[in-house]
C-alpha cells in the first residue's frame, strides 16, 4: 500500500505533534476538526483540512463514520488517533482497517486484549511481568469463595471492573464484612458504566509510586523499552508532573522490567508505541494495564533516550522495521514535563478564553509541545491541557532548576493556568527529594487548604 497521507483524528498539543512528525517524514496530513476548532495550529499547518462536525466531542472527534468517511474522501491512507478520544477503540481500529487504511496503532485484537484488564492481567503473568496478586481472573458468585480468596491475599483488597476505566469502577475493601456489598455494589457500577460485569480482586497497596515503561514494537519481531517514567505526581488520578528516568530505580531494574515488558509486546504482537504501567512499593513492580497508545507524557521519554517516539510509532505501523535496538538506547540525563492546563491554581476549574498575550521560554533543553499562541481562544469544550513544558539537563537536580526557570519565564495571560501550582512543586521538600507516592499531592493540596483555612482565621483574628 502507497503511504503517503495521514489523517489526524484528534485535536490540540498532540495532533501538532503528529503533524509535525509526519512533515518530516515527508507524509501529507489531513487534519480533522469541529466547528469549535477552525483556529487549532494544526489546522493551520495541515495540507487539507476537514471539518467533521459541532464542538461536542460525539458529534466529532468520536464520530466513527464521520472520520472514516473524511479519509476516504482525503484520500488518506492512515488514520493517527493521537490519545484520548477513539485512541484505545478496538471497533474503531477494526473500521479503520476494514475501511483499508493503517490504523497508527496495535491491531483490534491487541486493544481487546489489553483493554479488558482480566485478559490483559492473564497476558502478563504469561510473559513474565509481575502483576499485583489478586484473583485468578474474575470472580465467581460464590461468596464464601471470595471471602477465602481475600483472607490468602490480606486485606485491604480492591475489586476492580475488568472493562473499567478512567479511574472508574473499583472499591477498596477493608475488612471481611464490607465484602460482598462491595463486590454487589462494583459489579453493578461495572454493568452500568462499562457494560461488562465481570470483576476481579487485587491485594490494595496502600503509598505505591505510578512507574511506567515505555515500549516500541514493530511487525518484525522486534520490540524495545525506552526506559520508565515516574508519573506519582497526581490529583484524581490524573498525572500533573511527570519524570524520568524515575528516582531511585536502579538500572538493574530496569533492565529486568523493561525487558519483560518488551518480551509481552513481541509475545502479543504489539505494533507501535506502547506503555506498561506499574504500581512500584517495597521494591516490587506491580503490573495495572498497558495503554495501547503514545501518552501524553512521552516526551520525557524522548529527552532522555533522543528516540523520536511518534516517528517511529508512524513508520513501523506503516511496515517498517524499527530503525534502533535494545543497545542503541542509552538514558542520559534527566527530564521533567509540566502539563500546563487552562485552570484555576486552587480551585482546579477550567478558565477557557482568549490568550491576550503569550511569552514562551527557551534556551537550550526547554521544550515547549503546545497548540496555543497568542490571540488564540481556549475553547471550554475539551480537555484543558494547553501545552507542556518539557525540560531536559544533565542529572535531576539540574533538570528541575531549568524547569523552574522556564516556569518562570513563562506568561500566559488572558486565562488562569495552573502555572503557580507547578513552581509550588518544584520548590517541595518532598518532590525535590523525589520518590513521592501517588496520594502525595492530594494530600498536599489538602494540606495546603487547611493552612490557608488557618490563615485565614489568624487573618480574621
Ligand atoms: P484505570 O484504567 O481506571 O486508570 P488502573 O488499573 O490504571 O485503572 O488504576 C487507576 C488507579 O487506581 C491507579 O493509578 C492507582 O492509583 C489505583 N489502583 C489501581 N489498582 C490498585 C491497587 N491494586 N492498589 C492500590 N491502588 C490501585
Amino acid at each position: 500500500m502507497n503511504f503517503d497521507k495521514v489523517l489526524i483524528a484528534n485535536r490540540g498539543e498532540i495532533a501538532l505533534r503528529i503533524l509535525r512528525a509526519c512533515k518530516q517524514l515527508g507524509l501529507k496530513t489531513v487534519a480533522v476538526h469541529s466547528t469549535a476548532d477552525r483556529e487549532l495550529m494544526h489546522v493551520k499547518l495541515a495540507d487539507e483540512t476537514i471539518c467533521i462536525g459541532p464542538a461536542s466531542p460525539k458529534e466529532s472527534y468520536l464520530n466513527i463514520p464521520t472520520i472514516i468517511a473524511a479519509a476516504e474522501a482525503a484520500g488518506a491512507s492512515a488514520i493517527h488517533p493521537g490519545y484520548g478520544f477513539l485512541s484505545e477503540n478496538a471497533d474503531f481500529a477494526e473500521m479503520v482497517e476494514k475501511s483499508g487504511f493503517i490504523f497508527i496503532g496495535p491491531t483490534a485484537d491487541t486493544i481487546r486484549l489489553m483493554g479488558d484488564k482480566v485478559s490483559a492481567k492473564r497476558a502478563m503473568q504469561r510473559a513474565g511481568v509481575p502483576c499485583v496478586p489478586g484473583s485468578d481472573g474474575a470472580l465467581g458468585d460464590d461468596i464464601n469463595e471470595n471471602k477465602k480468596l481475600a483472607k490468602k491475599i490480606g486485606y485491604p483488597i480492591i475489586i476492580k471492573a475488568a472493562g473499567g476505566g478512567g479511574g472508574r469502577g473499583m472499591r477498596v475493601v477493608r475488612s471481611e464484612d464490607e465484602l460482598e456489598d462491595a463486590i454487589a455494589l462494583t459489579r453493578r457500577e461495572a454493568d452500568m458504566f462499562f457494560n461488562n460485569p465481570a470483576v476481579y480482586m487485587e491485594k490494595f497497596l496502600e503509598n505505591p509510586r505510578h512507574i511506567e515503561f515505555q515500549v516500541l514494537s514493530d511487525t518484525h519481531g522486534h520490540a524495545v523499552y525506552l526506559g520508565e517514567r515516574d508519573c506519582s505526581m497526581q490529583r484524581r488520578n490524573q498525572k500533573v508532573l511527570e519524570e524520568a528516568p524515575a528516582p531511585f530505580i536502579t538500572p538493574e531494574q530496569r533492565a529486568e522490567i523493561g525487558s519483560r515488558c518488551a518480551k509481552a509486546c513481541i509475545d502479543i504482537g504489539y505494533r507501535g508505541a506502547g506503555t506498561f504501567e506499574f504500581l512500584y512499593e517495597n521494591g516490587q513492580f506491580y503490573f495495572i494495564e498497558m495503554n495501547t497508545r503514545v501518552q501524553v507524557e512521552h516526551p520525557v521519554t524522548e529527552l532522555i533516550t533522543g528516540v523520536d517516539i511518534v516517528r517511529e510509532m508512524i513508520a513501523v505501523c506503516a511496515g517498517a522495521p524499527l530503525s534502533i535496538t535494545q543497545d542503541d538506547v542509552h538514558i542520559k540525563g534527566h527530564a521533567f514535563e509540566c502539563r500546563i492546563n487552562a485552570e484555576d491554581p486552587k480551585t482546579f476549574l477550567p478558565s477557557p478564553g482568549q490568550i491576550s498575550y503569550l511569552n514562551i521560554p527557551g534556551g537550550p533543553g526547554v521544550r515547549w509541545d503546545s497548540h496555543i499562541y497568542q490571540g488564540y481562544r481556549v475553547p471550554p469544550y475539551y480537555d484543558s491541557l494547553i501545552g507542556k513544558l518539557i525540560c531536559h539537563d544533565d542529572d535531576r537536580e539540574l533538570a528541575m532548576a531549568r524547569t523552574l526557570q522556564a516556569l518562570d519565564e513563562m506568561v500566559i495571560d488572558g486565562i488562569k493556568t495552573n502555572i503557580p501550582l507547578h513552581k509550588d512543586l518544584l520548590t517541595d521538600p518532598v518532590e525535590i527529594k523525589g520518590g513521592a507516592s501517588i496520594h502525595y499531592l492530594e494530600h498536599k493540596l489538602g494540606l495546603v487548604q487547611e493552612k490557608s483555612a488557618d490563615k485565614s482565621k489568624e487573618d480574621a483574628k
